[in-house]
C-alpha cells in the first residue's frame, strides 16, 4: 500500500530542505517528493506517517570499515596492548598480535556486533572488509546494503596460492548475503606484485568491485619508492616475510597502482593521505573514488589527505570509520563531526555531508539506490529527534555537528521500519 512519510524537516540531500516535505511510497520506491498537502490530494487512499518534529534524513554510507573487528577494543585490553600505538607500523603490528589467537566465533560475534552498530548509528550501505571468509554468513538476514570485500593478501607464493583457492570457492559458492562480494588485495606492501595484479585482472573479468588501502603512511611511500623504511625495517621481519622483500619499486603509489593494473573506478581507493598532485590528477582523469577515513588517520599519525587538491581533480570523495582498532565509533555521523574539524576551511558542511551520503553510495556503485531521497531511489532514511529542531539556515552546521548519532530515533529501509 502506498505510504506518504512526513516530518517537520525533510532533507532530500539532492535539493533543498523543505519544512513540511513529505516523501511518496510505493513498494519501497520514492515516487513523489513534496509539500504534504499535494501529495496528500493526489493520493488520498495512501496512509500517512506523520513524524512530527523531527527530521526525515538519508541514511549514511561507511565506504570503508572492518566490522569483523568491532570488538578489538575489548580484544586490546584483554591481550593488555591499549596504549596509544607511537607509529603506523607499530599499529598494525600490535593488530595482526592481537588478532593472533582469536578463534572464528569471535569474528563472527564481532561481525555481528559491528553490523547492529552500523545500523543504528543511521548508516544503510557499507564497504566492509572481510579476512575471515566464514564469519561473513553474519550478513544473512542483515539490513545493510553495500559491497563486503574479502581480503587478501602476502608474499609467500605457496600461501599464495591457497588463498587464492579459498577466494575463488568463496566466490563461486552460494552466497545469499544483502552485500555484494567484492575482493580486496589489502595494500602494495602487503601482497606481492603478481597476486595484487591477478586479483585486479579478476575483479575486471568476473565484473566485481574491488578496494585497496592506498598512500595511507609515509612508510608505504618509502617502501614503494626506494625499497627503504619502517616497513622493511620492522614489519617484513616481525611478520616472517624477511625473504620476501621486493626490490625498489622506484614508483610512487598511484604509478604503483596503475602498473598492477588497478586504475580502474570500480577499485575504490581508501586513505590517499600521502598523494601528490600528478598522482591526484591522475586518479580524477580516471574518474576514481576515494574513502577518507579522518579519525583513523588522526589515531595513526599519518597526517591529512588533501581534500582540496582531490576536489578539484574531481575524485568522488566518501568518508569511513575504517576499524574499531583506529576509530572510536562506526558512525559515519560521528566521522562528519570530527571531519569538519580536522579539515577546517578546506570542506564546507554540504560538501562534507555529500562524502557521507552520495559521495558513498556513487564509491560503492549504489548510487541509483541510495545517497538521497529523490524520486526513484530507495524509500530509506533515518529520523532524527533533536532536543530543539534546527531552522533551515541551521541546517548545514547542524548536520556536520558532534551528537547526532544519539538522536537517531527511527530507521526506514525500503520503505519499511527497522528494528
Ligand atoms: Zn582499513
Amino acid at each position: 500500500m502506498p505510504r506518504i512519510y512526513t516530518a517537520r524537516t525533510l532533507v532530500r540531500g539532492d535539493a533543498p530542505p523543505v519544512e513540511g516535505g513529505a516523501l511518496l511510497d510505493v513498494g519501497g520506491r520514492v515516487r513523489a517528493v513534496g509539500p504534504l498537502g499535494d501529495l496528500k490530494r493526489r493520493n488520498p487512499a495512501a496512509e500517512v506517517v506523520d513524524f512530527g518534529e523531527a527530521l526525515m534524513v538519508p541514511l549514511l554510507v561507511n565506504a570503508h570499515t572492518h566490522l569483523e573487528l568491532t570488538d578489538y577494543p575489548r580484544w586490546a585490553e584483554a591481550a593488555g596492548k591499549t596504549a596509544e600505538p607511537e607509529d603506523f607500523v607499530a599499529w598494525i603490528l600490535r593488530l595482526i598480535e592481537v588478532k593472533r589467537g582469536l578463534d572464528p566465533e569471535q569474528f563472527s560475534h564481532s561481525l555481528s556486533r559491528g553490523i547492529g552498530q552500523s545500523i543504528a548509528a543511521g548508516t544503510g550501505a557499507v564497504g566492509d572488509i572481510c579476512s575471515q571468509l566464514g564469519s561473513r554468513t553474519a550478513y544473512r538476514d542483515a539490513a545493510l546494503q553495500g559491497v563486503l570485500f574479502l581480503e587478501t593478501l602476502g608474499q609467500d607464493p605457496e600461501l599464495i596460492l591457497n588463498a587464492e583457492k579459498h577466494l575463488t570457492r568463496a566466490l563461486n559458492g552460494l552466497w545469499e548475503g544483502p552485500l555484494a562480494l567484492g575482493l580486496s588485495p589489502h595494500s602494495p606492501y602487503s601482497i606481492s606484485a603478481a597476486y595484487m595484479s591477478r586479483v585486479y585482472g579478476t575483479c575486471r573479468t568476473r565484473g566485481l568491485r574491488c578496494t585497496t588501502h592506498l598512500a595511507e603512511s609515509v612508510a608505504e611511500v618509502e617502501f614503494l619508492g626506494g625499497g627503504r623504511g619502517d616497513l622493511v625495517q620492522r614489519f617484513y621481519p616481525a611478520v616472517g616475510w624477511g625473504g620476501f622483500l621486493p626490490r625498489a619499486a622506484h614508483r610512487n603509489p598511484v604509478e604503483y597502482l596503475a602498473e598492477r593494473g588497478g586504475l580502474f573506478p570500480e577499485n575504490l581507493l581508501v586513505h590517499g593521505v600521502q598523494l601528490t598532485a600528478p598522482e591526484i590528477d591522475l586518479l580524477g582523469r580516471q574518474h576514481m573514488h576515494l574513502a577518507l577515513c579522518p579519525r583513523s588517520n588522526d589515531r595513526l599519525k599519518v597526517g591529512t589527505a588533501p581534500v582540496a587538491r582531490l576536489l578539484r581533480a574531481g575524485v568522488n570523495l566518501a568518508l569511513g570509520t575504517d576499524s574499531r582498532s583506529s576509530c572510536d565509533s562506526l558512525s559515519i555521523w560521528d566521522e562528519m563531526a570530527f571531519a569538519h574539524g580536522w579539515f577546517e576551511g578546506v570542506l564546507d558542511a554540504p560538501t562534507l555531508f555529500r562524502m557521507g551520503t552520495q559521495g558513498g553510495a556513487d564509491a560503492l556503485g549504489l548510487g541509483h539506490e541510495l545517497g538521497c531521497l529523490g524520486v526513484g531511489k530507495q524509500t530509506s532514511f533515518q529520523v532524527l529527534r533533536p532536543e530543539r529542531p534546527p531552522t533551515l539556515g541551521e541546517l548545514p552546521d547542524y548536520l556536520v555537528a558532534p551528537g547526532r548519532t544519539a538522536e537517531i530515533d527511527g530507521i526506514v529501509v525500503r520503505g519499511l521500519p527497522v528494528g
